[in-house]
């Protein structure tokens, strides 16, 4: 990851994903700072897709920083929602004051699979996108999906957002139970990175 240079703002408030994301970046031994931590406005996501939304959020903190940034915008899609929460997961998860819950979204998703009735089935996927972007304007976006099934009720406390209810396929533990490290070996957000630092080792060769 030469190209990124000594320190990499993490464009994210959410502290779960900075955990995640510090933990994929440690081994480069690139210094993360975190949008909050440098008083970074929250960019209003006003795109419609993953990749759109990463964009502007590394985007706005290259520019605001000088420094280089890596943002994350994820989700997870339900087969029989047509794919909400989508890239309104953590909208669901807030109440009438903006306040995120996810005990809340949880039992949100549940209610509408519910709804939507037996046949429906319970496959869910989640997907992160990664953009890397740099002061000089050049962006590079990477996207990861782990393909699952959702389970009820929530089970475990590791992680963050939806990660108790959410089963990878092959697997019997949520995310929600399972080590970070287990996670980390198969998650959406780690296959997003690995092409990034594939990337990154390719542009550095040629
Ligand atoms: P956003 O990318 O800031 O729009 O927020 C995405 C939301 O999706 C997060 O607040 C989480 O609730 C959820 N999410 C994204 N990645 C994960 C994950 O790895 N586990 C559980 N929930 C996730």
């Amino acid at each position: 990851m030469n190209a990124v240079g000594p320190r990499l703002v993490i464009a994210t408030h959410n502290a779960g994903k900075l955990r995640e994301i510090r933990a994929l970046v440690a081994p480069f031994g690139i210094e993360c700072v975190g949008a909050a931590e440098l008083d970074l406005p929250e960019p209003e996501e006003t795109g419609t897709s993953f990749v759109a939304n990463a964009e502007l959020k590394a985007r706005a903190a290259a520019d605001q920083t000088g420094l280089p940034a890596l943002s994350d915008d994820s989700g997870l899609s339900v087969d029989a929602l047509h794919g909400e929460p989508g890239i309104h997961s953590a909208r669901w998860a807030e109440d009438e004051t903006g306040k995120r819950d996810f005990g809340f979204a949880m039992e949100r998703v549940e209610k509408a699979l519910s709804d939507a009735g037996p046949e429906a089935g319970r496959d869910a996927h989640f997907t992160c996108a990664l953009t890397l972007a740099w002061p000089d304007g050049r962006t590079e976006s990477f996207e990861g999906k782990v393909f699952g099934h959702l389970v009820w009720p929530p089970r475990g406390a590791n992680g963050f957002g939806y990660d108790p209810v959410f089963v990878p396929h092959g697997h019997e533990q949520t995310f929600g139970e399972m080590e970070p490290e287990a996670k980390h070996a198969m998650s959406h957000r780690a296959k997003a990175f690995e092409q990034l630092v594939h990337f990154l080792d390719q542009s550095r060769s040629s």
